[in-house]
């Protein structure tokens, strides 16, 4: 038999063990995937999705013009709005998909079995979420949109990264269609002219 003592220190251990795998996989304001761990369980996704030759899309979304955010309204203020957006997204999604903060005002999403419309409605989904939520700061109403890239993916995909660098070409046209919107790329091998069954 245990030991009281023994069992509060096991006890202890576990709870310690539980925190350190939130700090080292979740993003501490949001609290959805760190970046190092997105890209783990997305690479793992990718593969798999290659191996069984299944439809997949990634998502990659950027708030717009937050700079603006920070200057009118604080820091603490777009801390805010940017935990709010990442619930306001995260509650769009389903159980299998992974959502990550990629970088300060980036996220992105990998949708296994996504097929190319289904990821498009995926991201308009977040899109209007997004641009119907408000913060009230200090009196005053905090508003943004955000702008997301979307990549289906493709025989010619061979890695996780040739499928990010999509979503963030997507991201740029979306951005240069004047924000707030939603743009996909098509995928390589349509580009090259070849048969595909994206439609991107
Ligand atoms: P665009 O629509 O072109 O993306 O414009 P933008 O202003 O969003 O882009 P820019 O790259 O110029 O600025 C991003 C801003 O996001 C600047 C940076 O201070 C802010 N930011 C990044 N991470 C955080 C964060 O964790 N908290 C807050 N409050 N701001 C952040
Ligand atoms: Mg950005
Ligand atoms: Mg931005």
């Amino acid at each position: 038999m245990v030991a009281w003592p023994l069992l509060r220190l096991l006890c202890e251990l576990e709870d310690a063990r539980a925190q350190l795998d939130v700090l080292a996989t979740r993003d501490e304001l949001t609290g959805v995937y760190n970046r190092r761990q997105f890209l783990v369980l997305a690479d793992r996704e990718f593969a798999r999705c290659r191996r069984y030759d299944m439809s997949a899309a990634l998502l990659m979304i950027d708030v717009d013009l937050f700079k603006q955010v920070n200057d009118v309204h604080g820091h603490l203020a777009g801390d805010l709005l940017l935990r709010e957006i990442a619930r306001a997204a995260g509650d769009t999604l389903r159980q299998p998909d992974l959502f990550g903060r990629f970088g300060g005002e980036e996220f992105a999403v990998f949708l296994p079995h996504g097929d190319p419309l289904g990821a498009l409605d995926a991201a308009e989904r977040i899109r209007d979420r997004v641009a119907k939520l408000s913060l009230e700061w200090k009196g005053r109403t905090v508003h943004t949109t955000v702008s997301v890239g979307v990549a289906a993916l493709d025989v010619a995909h061979d890695s996780l990264a040739a499928l990010i660098q999509d979503a963030d070409q997507a991201l740029y046209a979306a951005k240069d269609a004047g924000r707030n919107c939603v743009r996909g790329v098509p995928p390589p091998a349509q580009r090259r002219g070849e048969t595909s069954s994206a439609v991107l």
